[in-house]
């Protein structure tokens, strides 16, 4: 007796999902005590108020590093990262070609320019041998983006970069509350970076917090996220003695007081989402051609999206068949996750950083030839074209979770019988 499988939603079969997700409001009481609070204070400046430091005071815990300095953005928190860095004109970065180009303006900005290595086909991260080929004598630091919520190979990236002598910064947008062999992502690098924008896993509207645990370099911090001015009592140098540009990314109160109301939800959301992306995890890795995202060893996942990829031979159907099937189902996803690798983004395909120009590209500081086109990363390109992405929030409940596996399993079982029949 074979079994046979259900007709697909997509084909006229009974669509799986019949209930909507759970849903909910991440703001509440809370948030509305701090931001009361900010207010009364009668000043919503970062060196005057209470909320900011608050925050980063009670990251820095979390965390348990000496040091964080709040941004204005994930993107603003990178650009920090790099200048406290010494990243500078001419250096050159190496980095994920699949990431937000928040991880990649601060580069930019900073006139260095952006090298992108190769990523592991399954953890969707940095792959430490391409790496090791793209360094030069120009590279100065790398910036590994935990994607999708879970590690990069930490000692390999730390290994490397103790042997070449350069600064990693881990851009940990993504991944709140993740670990690498039980230390927190965000604490093995020389800086950790995280985005506090509305899609996060927690929100403070915008927003952005910088840890590291050397003192030179949060004091540089403080002074690179805000215009950098010395406003640290007891120092030598005069508020206004600046030694070269850096921009005005500080963080205003408003935004300090949500931020600090999240973080009392921010490890309970965090475990929320990490049990359910393993649990998905779990119930499909045994389905044909189907590869769920693949976490490090000893390590943990907090999932800001889920990921998962189709070999199209082995599951029977190509990929973007197998996205509308499930949408169909009731399950909603995307296909892939940017449209491209960033390489492949006009700014570098015409090297054009600045308007009408090829800075930072042809920068004589440099000196390099920087050939982006497609093909750099072809790994890259490969998890593109074959991923398909869902996301989940802490509102999802138990039996959302178990209409997304029975999705997946149906899809799957359907196409994979057809293969074999
Ligand atoms: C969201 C994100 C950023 C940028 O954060 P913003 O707060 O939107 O500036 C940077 N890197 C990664 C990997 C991200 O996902």
């Amino acid at each position: 007796i074979t079994m046979c499988a259900e007709k697909l939603a997509l084909y006229g079969g009974e669509k799986l999902k019949s209930t909507p997700f759970g849903a909910g409001n991440r703001f509440g009481e809370n948030d509305l005590h701090h931001l009361k609070e900010a207010l009364e204070q009668g000043t919503l400046f970062y060196w005057y108020g209470d909320k900011v430091k608050s925050l980063t005071k009670k990251f820095a815990e979390i965390y348990d590093m000496p040091y964080c300095v709040a941004a204005s953005s994930g993107t603003a928190a990178v650009h920090v990262a790099l200048g406290i860095c010494g990243v500078t004109a001419g250096d050159e970065v190496i980095t994920s070609p699949i990431t937000d180009m928040g991880t990649i303006i601060g580069i930019l900005f900073q006139n260095a320019v952006p090298v992108f290595a190769d990523l592991d086909p399954h953890s969707y991260t940095l792959d430490p041998k391409s790496v090791e080929e793209k360094i030069t004598d120009k590279t100065k630091a790398i910036i590994a983006v935990h994607l999708t919520g879970g590690p990069t190979d930490m000692d390999a990236i730390m290994d490397i970069a103790h042997r070449h002598n350069l600064k990693v910064i881990e851009d940990c947008a993504q991944s709140y509350m993740a670990t690498y062999k039980g230390k927190l992502l965000g604490t093995i690098g020389d800086v950790g970076c995280f985005s506090l924008n509305d899609f996060k896993q927690i929100s403070a509207g915008d927003g952005g917090l910088v840890i590291t645990r050397s003192e030179e370099m949060y004091e540089a911090a403080l002074r690179f996220a805000d215009k950098n001015y010395q406003r640290l009592p007891g120092k030598s140098a005069a508020s206004r003695d600046v030694p070269f540009i850096a921009p005005n990314y500080r963080m205003n109160e408003l935004t300090g007081a949500v931020g600090l109301a999240q973080m009392e939800r921010m490890p309970k959301v965090c475990a929320r989402l990490h049990e359910i992306g393993d649990r998905i995890s779990d119930a499909i890795r045994d389905l044909p051609g189907i590869y769920p995202p693949k976490v490090q060893p000893d390590s943990t996942s907090t999932y800001w999206f889920y990921m998962f990829r189709i070999d199209e031979k082995e599951a029977g159907v190509d990929r973007n068949t197998f996205s509308d099937a499930l949408a169909a189902e009731g399950i909603p996803n995307q296909r892939g996750y940017i449209p491209s690798c960033i390489y492949n983004y006009d700014l570098f395909i015409n090297k054009r950083g600045y308007q009408g120009t090829n800075c930072p590209f042809g920068c004589k500081l440099n000196g390099h030839t920087h050939d982006y086109a497609p093909g750099l990363c072809p790994t890259a390109e490969d998890i593109l074209n074959t991923a398909i992405r869902f996301s989940f929030n802490e509102f999802y409940t138990d039996a959302d979770i178990d209409d997304i596996i029975a999705a997946i399993r149906k899809v799957s079982t359907y196409f994979a019988e057809k293969k074999n029949a």
